[in-house]
C-alpha cells in the first residue's frame, strides 16, 4: 500500500508542478504502547511506529514563492515564508512554514514545491503532524543540504508544533517518527533522550480502535495538565524542600508522603505521572521476557490512571477498553496519545487478530458510536528518503 502512495504522489506531483520531484521523504505515524503524559514531564515512554506513514515530494523552484499540495486535503496554495505570520484558513501550512523558518537559520531556503500524501489518520491520536512535520524537515533539509544530526530533527519538529502551531507537544511524537525500527518499541528517556529498542514478541499484534471522535477541548486541556504538572512539581519541591525541576524527580514514597499537604487535583496529576514511569520500566522488561500478560495488565492500570487521576479519557475510548478487555486473546488495551477522542490500542493474540478487529468493531458501534473503526497495525520503520 505503502509503495502505490508513493508512486501515486510523484505522478500527483508532475501534474501539478509539470516536473519530477527533487526528493521523496516520509515518517511513520504511531501508536504509544504504555507512558502516556510523561514525556512532558522527564519520564519514559514506549511509543511504536505503525506502517502508515506521511510522504512529502519536494522540488526547488527558486525565488520566494512556495506552494504546497496536500492530497488528503485536497488543498493546494502558495505563500510565502515570512516569519511571524501565520496562516488561519490553510492551518496546515504553519508546519512547512515553521520547517523553512526554523532550517533557514542554518542554510538559504529558496522557494520549494511540496506535494504532500498520507495514509496516517489524522486527529485519531496517532500523530499524523509529527509524522507530517518530520517527512518536511527531512525534505527540506535534503534540497538545500542543510547538515541536520539525527537528534536535531525531533527537537526541530517539537520547536515547530510549540512556537509555531501552539501546542506544547513533547518530544515522543517527533522522536519516534525519526528513531523507529520495524518489530520494535522505542524506550525513550525524555531527560536524557537516550533510548534502547525493545523487540516486540512476534505472536502478538497491536489493534488500533480509532473512535471517530476529536473533542475540541483537546488542546486546552492539554495545555492545562502541562501546567498542572508543573505547579505539582513547584509544589512537591516546596513539601519536599529538595530542587524538583520536573516530575521524574519525584519517587512514589515522596509522593505518598507529601498527599496530605497537597491540592488533590494537583496530587492525582502527580499519582498518574510518578506510577506511569514505573509502569514503563516495568512494561519493558516484561516485553524483554515475553510476558504479554503482564504488559496487557500494566496497559489496564494506565488507563484507569489516565481516566480516574489524570481525566484525560473519555466515553469512547472507555467503551473500547470496556469491549475489549474481557475478551480470549486480549492481552491489554488502553487509550494512546493525549486522550479526549482519538484511539485507543489492544495487544492480543496474533492468531485472533481479524476476529478480535472485527469482534470489537462491531460491539463499539452497536454501542451507538458510528464513526469508529478498528485497523491491525504493524511496526513500521522511522523516517527515511524514498528518492533523491
Ligand atoms: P494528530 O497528530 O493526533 O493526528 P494533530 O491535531 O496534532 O493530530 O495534527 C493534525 C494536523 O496536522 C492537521 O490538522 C494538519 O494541519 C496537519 N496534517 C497532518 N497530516 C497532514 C497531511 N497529510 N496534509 C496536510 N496537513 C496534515
Ligand atoms: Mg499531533
Amino acid at each position: 500500500m505503502e509503495g502505490d502512495i508513493k508512486k501515486d504522489l510523484i505522478k500527483l506531483y508532475r501534474e501539478e508542478f509539470g516536473k519530477a520531484p527533487d526528493i521523496v521523504t516520509s515518517a511513520p505515524g504511531r501508536i504509544n504502547l504504555i507512558g502516556e503524559h510523561t514525556d512532558y514531564n522527564q519520564g519514559y515512554v514506549l511509543p511504536i511506529a505503525i506502517d502508515r506513514r506521511t510522504f512529502t515530494a519536494a522540488g526547488k523552484r527558486g525565488g520566494e514563492l512556495f506552494i504546497a499540495f496536500s492530497k488528503e486535503l485536497g488543498k493546494k496554495t502558495s505563500f510565502e515564508i515570512l516569519p511571524g505570520k501565520f496562516e488561519h484558513t490553510n492551518f496546515w501550512v504553519n508546519y512547512i512554514k515553521g520547517a523553512c523558518n526554523l532550517l533557514s537559520a542554518q542554510k538559504t531556503i529558496e522557494g520549494t514545491n511540496f506535494a504532500i500524501g498520507s495514509t496516517v489518520p489524522r486527529g485519531s491520536g496517532l500523530s499524523s503532524s509529527a509524522a507530517y512535520v518530520v517527512s518536511i524537515i527531512e525534505a527540506v533539509a535534503y534540497l538545500y543540504g542543510v547538515g541536520l544530526k539525527d537528534i536535531e530533527v525531533p527537537i526541530l519538529a517539537q520547536r515547530i508544533e510549540n512556537e509555531f502551531i501552539g501546542v506544547q507537544s513533547g518530544i515522543m511524537d517527533p522522536f519516534v517518527a525519526k528513531f523507529a525500527r520495524e518489530g520494535s518499541a522505542l524506550l525513550i528517556d525524555t531527560k536524557t533522550l537516550e533510548y534502547q529498542y525493545i523487540s516486540i514478541p512476534k505472536d502478538c499484534s497491536i489493534l488500533v480502535c480509532v473512535t471517530g471522535v476529536k473533542r475540541a477541548i483537546a488542546t486546552t486541556e492539554y495545555n492545562k495538565r502541562r501546567q498542572q504538572c508543573q505547579e505539582a512539581g513547584a509544589s512537591l519541591s516546596r513539601i519536599l524542600g529538595k530542587e524538583v525541576t520536573s516530575l521524574r524527580d519525584v519517587s512514589i514514597n515522596e509522593l505518598r508522603n507529601a498527599e496530605g499537604e497537597m491540592d488533590r487535583v494537583l496530587y492525582m496529576r502527580a499519582l498518574h505521572v510518578v506510577t506511569e514511569n514505573d509502569r514503563v520500566v516495568k512494561t519493558s522488561a516484561a516485553l524483554m521476557n515475553g510476558n504479554k500478560e503482564f504488559v496487557g495488565d500494566m496497559m489496564l492500570e494506565s488507563h484507569m490512571s489516565l481516566c480516574s487521576n489524570f481525566q484525560v479519557s473519555g466515553p469512547e475510548l472507555d467503551a473500547y477498553v470496556d469491549i475489549a478487555e474481557p475478551l480470549d486473546g486480549v492481552y491489554g488495551a488502553r487509550m494512546t496519545g493525549a486522550g479526549f477522542g482519538g484511539s485507543a490500542i489492544c495487544l492480543v493474540d496474533s492468531e485472533a487478530e481479524n476476529e478480535l478487529a472485527k469482534r470489537i468493531e462491531r460491539e463499539y458501534k452497536r454501542r451507538g458510536y458510528e464513526n469508529g473503526y478498528v485497523f491491525i497495525a504493524r511496526t513500521g520503520c522511522g523516517s527515511r528518503l524514498e528518492k533523491s
